[in-house]
């Protein structure tokens, strides 16, 4: 049977995910936001935590972290190159872990923090991305300690990860992602598209992850750097000519950063 998974607002804007082997019952958290709302999410569903897989060390990731492996003797894995509280498994780039009986392959993305890490799940029917504040909906993570050639490096490998791939996000920014995504392309349809059935999902309260590669191909702006139309608008942004994808990357994160 295929893995199960729980979405769950933590904090004000954090998700928390709970990842489930239905044959084992054994549980994992994707990163730890919060102690109380995760420990809802395992008692309403019934699920054993068993694992905790930590992206990066902010601490709207970490900061559940030390009490629930304390409380559920849960086995906590991180990023090698940053301090990660109660880690058991130090992870670089290229790494293969087994969790929940799931093969998990370790990508280095640096880039929002120095050593971020994602983990991806390579099902043949339903790949699963955790991917921490590297790639969002829409959108992509701010920059606060790597460059933007880090960055689109580490997008770069991501998008070439199967266009199936299940995407789960650590926050809920898709709409105002989305937003500055038709700033960048207000012709594109598919971005329009997406804008207004997003909208009524935030009108209903409905969660808009996870979202699949296809889907950020086709609307997020920061894989659609090599676009003509999303450089010509960069180029009218800084006013210059931004002659590289990581030139057009670097000037569009500029701008949403005040968008
Ligand atoms: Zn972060």
């Amino acid at each position: 049977m295929p893995a199960e998974t729980r979405l769950f607002l933590c904090r004000s804007d954090n998700y928390g995910v709970l990842l489930r082997d239905p044959d084992s019952g054994a549980t994992a958290a994707i990163d730890a936001p919060e102690v109380a709302p995760i420990e809802a999410a395992l008692k309403a569903t019934g699920w054993k935590l068993t694992d905790i897989l930590v992206t990066h060390h902010h601490a709207d990731h970490t900061g559940g972290v030390a009490e629930l492996k304390t409380v559920t003797g849960a086995k906590v894995y991180g990023p090698a190159n940053e301090k990660i509280p109660a880690r058991d498994v130090a992870l670089s780039d290229a790494d293969q872990i087994t969790v929940l009986g799931l093969p998990f392959v370790v990508h280095a993305v640096p880039g929002h923090t120095l050593g971020h890490i994602a983990f991806y799940h390579a099902d043949a029917q339903t790949p699963l991305l955790f991917c921490g504040d590297t790639l969002f909906a829409a959108g992509c993570g701010r920059l606060f300690e790597g460059t933007p050639e880090q960055m689109h490096d580490s997008l770069s490998r991501l998008a070439a990860l199967p266009e199936t791939t299940q995407v789960y996000c650590t926050h809920e920014y898709t709409l105002s992602n989305l937003r500055f995504a038709v700033a960048v392309e207000p012709n594109n349809p598919d971005v329009s598209g997406r804008f207004e059935q997003v909208t009524r999902w935030r009108e209903e309260n409905r969660i808009s992850l996870p979202s699949t590669l296809a889907l950020e191909h086709k609307t997020n702006p920061f894989l659609r750097v090599s676009e003509p139309s999303v450089k010509q608008k960069a180029d009218e942004r800084t006013g210059t000519d931004n002659t590289s994808p990581v030139a057009v990357f670097a000037a569009l994160r500029a701008w949403k950063d005040k968008f």
